[in-house]
């Protein structure tokens, strides 16, 4: 009697642990985003867009259930209940949550910058923790990775408090400290001493709970095949922004992902030496590489058949191509700091006294678009983020939105685009069970968007709703919390 009381007690016990694990108590500050929380919520008639790259499918019916979506149905009417939300959507589209890929928590500071576009060393970045988790969730931005962080401790204490319902934000993967060498960009990166060094790095970040690894500018080929083999020990993942090392090497290394699309690969820079970074950090390599070229072909098919990834990051490179080419958006400069929007206008603006860069910035960009476009028809897997790194037309959430119109002006069709920033990063991760398409028994992790981005891709600006495990929080709300703060924490 008294064993079968215990084992009672025990059953309860599992049962409050898994349904607190799907959903936990959400604090007081997260219940004032929420919009949507029902046991059962229903999306009637609502267009959707599931993340395969498959075509809209009009006039549906969505259900969701414990943090789940149960059912999809042919549009219908219904009645709503006790216990039951109904949503009606005629004229709005639900896709999956965006799955960001180089999505950072932080922002880079450049001290002193002036009309002519000078600033001061060092380079500094200051943690973006308290705006960006909700810039990136007001975006549509479900699940994101770091991608290199700077406080790796701040980053998986906030993964830790948004996963616990404290928090506003993504689901997150931390990536760990920059696997950077001797020199680096901004001054709060460690550097990488030997093998030695970055495997024992490695090892202590994915004990403290890191999910991920990147690589940067300066590595050594000894360190980075050091630290990617530590990782791989541990199921974990690297990636890479290099340029002392090649895409080729460190495809032949056993690298998971290469950022910034073919934008920093070394390979045809005229003075590079090994495991040292060229002057051009790669534009001479992209300027000389003829998309449909024997060069081209050949590092694409040395990446697909090592399974590497490319993380496609147009936003970032935009603002390079010509003067004013990004659209000013109302919303992104309300989110910024009046200096952060200051200094957005002193970079997006080229003085006519500068000299014009040394490499046309459209012929580059016209090059990675085509590569990017060459890769993913060979079999390749895209991804997408947008690379926020303090220039005022690249902002979490906003940023997303932008790298997927941007992948249609590659040439990807709209489904296509929304297929590279939402299953794509789902199969990197290897989630693609849980989340990254509209889908019976995934996790409820979705975007309501008014408009159809499968005819104007500009629509996925309209975010109103977004649901993460079921819950569906407010796109104006998020945005409204940060307004003022995007550039100073
Ligand atoms: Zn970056």
């Amino acid at each position: 009697m008294a064993s079968r009381i215990l084992l009672r007690l025990v059953l309860l016990l599992l049962l409050s642990l898994t349904t607190s694990a799907q959903n936990p108590e959400l604090s007081k500050t997260v219940k004032e985003f929420v919009r949507v929380e029902a046991p059962k919520v229903v999306l009637t008639h609502v267009r959707i867009i599931d993340g395969t790259g498959a075509a809209a499918v009009e006039d549906q019916n969505v259900v969701i259930e414990g943090g789940k979506i149960t059912a999809i149905q042919q549009g219908a009417e219904v009645a709503a209940s006790e216990g039951t939300t109904v949503l009606a959507l005629r004229g709005y589209t639900v896709m999956p949550g965006i799955v960001g890929m180089h999505n950072h928590l932080f922002y880079v500071a450049r001290p002193n910058l002036n009309s002519r576009r000078h600033f001061e060393p060092p380079v500094l970045v200051p943690q973006m923790t308290f705006s960006a988790p909700r810039l990136y969730l007001a975006g549509g931005v479900t699940t994101m990775r770091t991608t290199g962080s700077v406080e790796t401790y701040a980053d998986l204490n906030l993964k830790h408090d948004i996963d616990a319902g404290k928090l506003p934000g993504p689901h997150i993967d931390v990536t760990g400290p920059y696997l950077e060498g001797s020199t680096s960009y901004f001054v709060q990166m460690p550097h990488l001493t030997s093998a030695d060094d970055a495997r024992e790095t490695v090892e202590y970040w994915a004990g403290q709970g890191v999910t991920s690894f990147k690589a940067y500018m300066n590595i050594t080929r000894a360190e980075l095949k050091a630290a990617i083999d530590a990782a791989h020990k541990r199921g974990l993942k690297v990636t890479g922004h290099l340029c002392s090392v090649t895409y080729k090497e460190a495809a032949e290394l056993g690298i998971d992902d290469l950022e910034h699309g073919f934008f920093v690969n070394t390979q045809l820079d005229p003075d590079k030496k090994p495991d040292v970074c060229s002057e051009s950090a790669g534009e001479e390599t992209m300027a000389r590489m003829d998309p449909s070229g024997p060069e081209a072909k050949d590092l694409i098919q040395t990446l697909v058949s090592h399974h590497v990834a490319i993380t496609s990051t147009l936003p970032v490179f935009e603002g390079d191509v010509g003067g004013g080419r990004p659209p000013l958006r109302q919303q992104m400069l309300d989110a910024m700091t009046p200096q952060a929007r200051e200094d957005f206008f002193l970079v997006r603006q080229r003085p006519a006294s500068a000299p014009p860069p040394k490499i046309d910035p459209t012929l580059l960009w016209k090059h990675d678009l085509a590569l990017e476009r060459a890769f993913v028809a060979a079999g390749g897997l895209l991804l997408s983020g947008p690379d926020p790194t303090g220039r005022g037309d690249v902002l979490p959430g906003f940023g997303d939105q932008r790298g997927i119109e941007l992948l249609v002006e590659a040439g990807f069709s709209p489904v296509e685009a929304i297929r590279i920033a939402t299953l794509n990063g789902a199969i990197y991760m290897g989630k693609d069970k849980q989340i990254g398409s509209v889908s019976a028994g995934k996790n409820a992790d979705l975007v309501v968007i008014k408009g159809d981005p499968s005819k104007q891709i500009s629509d996925v600006e309209n975010v109103e709703i977004i649901f993460k495990d079921g819950i569906g929080y407010d796109s104006q709300k998020l945005l409204d919390s940060v307004q003022g703060k995007y550039g100073l924490y």
